[in-house]
């Protein structure tokens, strides 16, 4: 589906994608907080934006995979929604923080969810995910 059919975003902010995730997946806009990140990365699993899901992971922690892998976890689930439960600090003037989430996907016929508390800290002055919370 071409990005430009969706009336909403995926990530179910209930926003146009023009007004929520794309700018950043498409545009290069860097999000100004943990949740908009947390909420652009879901959308670019939707949308195979691989690119955008690389550059906005931790150098740090990046070793743990690989484009190629991302890919093939993102296209081997079809996704059925995100809901952000919880965010604490990662706002504008905050460095650090976390989001909790549930990602809603089917993977080989099967419904399944992946419940996270994710860690996300801007580095040089841009948003990245880290990994998950302690
Ligand atoms: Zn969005």
């Amino acid at each position: 589906m071409p990005l430009t059919a969706s009336k909403t975003c995926p990530c179910g902010s209930g926003k146009r994608p023009m007004d929520c995730c794309n700018p950043f997946i498409l545009h290069g806009g860097n999000p100004q907080t943990a949740e908009q990140l947390m909420r652009s990365r879901y959308s670019a699993h939707v949308l195979l934006a691989v690119d955008y899901l690389w550059h906005t992971w931790s150098p740090s922690v990046r070793g743990h995979s690989s484009p190629e892998a991302i890919r093939e976890w993102a296209s081997s689930c079809e996704w059925l929604g995100l809901e952000i439960l919880a965010c604490e600090r990662g706002g504008l003037g905050d460095d650090e923080g976390t989001v909790t989430f549930c990602a809603h996907y089917r993977l080989a016929g099967r419904e399944q969810q992946h419940l996270e508390k994710s860690l996300f800290r801007r580095e040089d002055g841009v948003w990245r995910y880290l990994d998950h919370a302690p």
